[in-house]
Formats: C-alpha cells, structure tokens, sequence
C-alpha cells in the first residue's frame, strides 16, 4: 500500500496521538517536495522511518544530517522529528509501527534506559543513551557522544600524555569523561553544582574543583593541555557567557566547545585570540550523527559534506534567529 499524500489522511490533531503530531506534519512536508526517498524519488511501502525524539526538537539537526545521508545514498528512508511528552509512551510506538531506529536527545537520555530490551556496555557505564536500534522488536541503546566527542579531539590532537579540564558534569559531560578516562587521559572535573561534580569524579576517579576556585586560580597554577566545555553556558540566548576564565588561557592548549547555537562562542573567540587549537560543537554532533548512521545501515558517511549542509543551515538559522528574536532548540 501507498503511503496517501493527501493531507486529509492524516488524523485531527486532536485524535493524533501526541507523540507523532510533529512528525506527521514533517512527513507532510517531505512528501510535498522537500526529499525524496526510495530510487523512485518517492516514499513507498517499503520506506523505512527514522527519528530523533526529545522534548524540544523543533530546531534540531539530526534530520538534516540524516536525511541528507539517505538522499545521497539512494536509502529509502525518512528521518523524522518528534516531540515527545512521555518517554514510555513513544518507545511503545517505535516497537509497535517498527521504525527503525531513533537518535534520544534532552531530557530523554537517561528516562529511556528502563524501557529498552538491552543496553550496549558503554552506554550503560556512561549511564545515557542517545541512539536506539530496533532489532525485530527489541530496543538497543547506545551511546554515540562519547566517540563523537573523543573522535574530534583526537582528530586535532594526540591525547598520550595530556590532561584535561572538563567543564559539566551533566549528560554530554559524562560521556565525554568517560571516553577520556578509557584513553588514559588524566582530568579535573568543573562544575556549578557540587553534588552532581563531586559524583561523577567518583565514578571518573578524577579531583572535582568547583567553579569559585578555577575562577581564583593563576595562569601558572593550571595545570591542563585540553580544555573541553560540555556545559550549557555560551549557548543562546546566553551567548555573551563563557564558562571558562579568559585569563587562563594559554598559547597551545585545545580547547573544545560542544555548545554549537552559536557555533563561534565566546570561550572559542577568546581562546582563538589567545592562540589556542580550537574545535567547535559541530565537530561532535556530526560524528556522533555519523555513528549512529552506521549502527542503524551499517554505512559509513563522509564528514565534509555534513559539515558543509549544517554550516549552511546554523547560518540560515542565525540570521532568522537575529531577525525574530525566536529561540533554537537543541540537537
Ligand atoms: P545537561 O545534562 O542538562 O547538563 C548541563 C550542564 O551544564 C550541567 O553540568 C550544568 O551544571 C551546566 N550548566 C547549565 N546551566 C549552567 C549555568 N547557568 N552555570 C553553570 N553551569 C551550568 O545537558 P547536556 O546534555 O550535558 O548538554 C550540555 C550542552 O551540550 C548543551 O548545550 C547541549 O546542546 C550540548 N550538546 C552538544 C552535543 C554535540 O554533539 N555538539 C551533544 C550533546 C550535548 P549543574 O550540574 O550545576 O546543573
């Protein structure tokens, strides 16, 4: 059978079930002309449905990097964005329709791991799943930030004998902790909440320094060749923000900035201008997107034309952004 193109065919928002309405009207969308699927260029009965569920998503850009990776690859496939309000709810969906496979983003990376079937074992060390597979009904998760995040430093730099300063201790923080300490990568952890910091450097095995004393420490007193920011702060709206002092900057040290809303933040024009190696967030979220792919097709996919499209698109955002006042959403 057909999927019917006709907008009428799709269900009253009030009788659509909350968890695919965003959904519905991308697919809407797509089908009127924004993508092609299959070698006929049209979505058929044998399309296979992927998507990105979290709460917001509206603004997200996996299904530009997916939905790009299909198109070039002739892989009949969609990627779809969901805005979700109940976790449970939309795992039963995924096993239930048999989409294929979802990537998990915010609040939901932790909230899905009682409702898969089985948890790969970095994923579950790290505690946070960002990608489901769907193996005949079973649910798996894993996590891809980890190697996204470690992939791109590694791209700029050899870990062997550096120590990092890791700013968070939230979701991303974690994953990207605890690929540094499976590569031997001695760290400090910063965060504002002491609790949420001094726990995760128990399971790292790692110091905690809160915020008040690297905000006190001298140049000399640091001791850290990589220092990676893995919280919120300098991400829009609150871009005038940076989480790391300036002054502590030194010639030569890589610093990483997983924020990319807006892709130049201000700890990467500061640490540009003290000459430091930098590397931004979309170095991450396209290897992690890249990673994900290939758990779900089993195809790798070439970095350089992701990054082209996203550039383009984080421009175009920030121009909309710059003239409406209106607020991105997150991966
Ligand atoms: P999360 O679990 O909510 O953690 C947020 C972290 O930011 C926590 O450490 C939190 O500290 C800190 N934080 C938030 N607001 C702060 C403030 N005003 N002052 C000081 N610290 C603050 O979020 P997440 O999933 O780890 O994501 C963190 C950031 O990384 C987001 O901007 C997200 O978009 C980005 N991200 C990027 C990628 C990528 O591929 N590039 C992947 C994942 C996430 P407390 O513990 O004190 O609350």
């Amino acid at each position: 059978m057909k999927l019917n193109v006709n907008r009428s065919a799709v269900p009253a928002k009030s009788e659509t079930p909350k968890v695919f309405e965003c959904g519905f009207l991308q697919l809407i969308a797509f089908i009127e002309g924004k993508g092609v699927a299959g070698e006929s260029g049209m979505i058929d009965a044998e399309t296979e449905l992927y998507g990105v569920i979290g709460n917001p998503v509206q603004h997200s850009l996996s299904p530009m990097i997916h939905n790009g990776a299909f198109k070039r690859l002739g892989w009949n496939a969609v990627y779809l964005a969901f805005e979700v309000k109940n976790v449970e709810e939309a795992l039963r969906g995924i096993r239930g329709l048999g989409v294929r496979g979802v990537s998990v983003t915010i609040p939901f990376k932790t909230e899905v791991l009682p409702f898969l079937n089985k948890v790969e074992g970095l994923a579950k060390k790290v505690g946070a799943v960002n990608t489901i597979v769907n193996r005949e009904g079973k649910l798996i998760g894993y996590n891809t930030d980890c190697d996204g995040a470690l992939e791109a430093l590694e791209h700029k730099i050899d870990l062997r004998g550096k120590r990092a300063v890791l700013l968070g201790a939230g979701g991303a923080a974690r994953a990207i902790g605890f690929g540094l300490k499976e590569k031997g990568v001695p760290l400090i952890v910063v965060n504002r909440s002491r609790e949420r910091g001094q726990g995760l450097c128990k399971e790292l095995g790692c110091d905690y320094l809160p915020v008040s004393s690297l905000v006190r420490m001298k140049r000399r007193e640091l001791e850290a060749d990589i220092i990676i920011n893995a919280t919120s702060l300098g991400m829009y709206p609150r871009d005038g923000v940076t989480p790391f002092p300036k002054e502590l900057l030194k010639k030569g040290m890589m610093v990483m900035d997983i924020v990319y809303e807006p892709l130049q933040t201000k700890l990467l024009r500061e640490a540009q201008e003290k000459g430091c190696v930098t590397v931004d967030g979309l170095e991450m979220l396209i290897r992690q997107g890249m990673a994900q792919f290939e758990i779900w097709t089993g195809r790798k996919l070439g970095f350089g034309q992701i990054r082209k499209d996203l550039r383009r698109a984080l421009a175009r955002e920030d121009t909309k952004t710059h003239s409406s006042g209106r607020k991105m959403g997150k991966r």
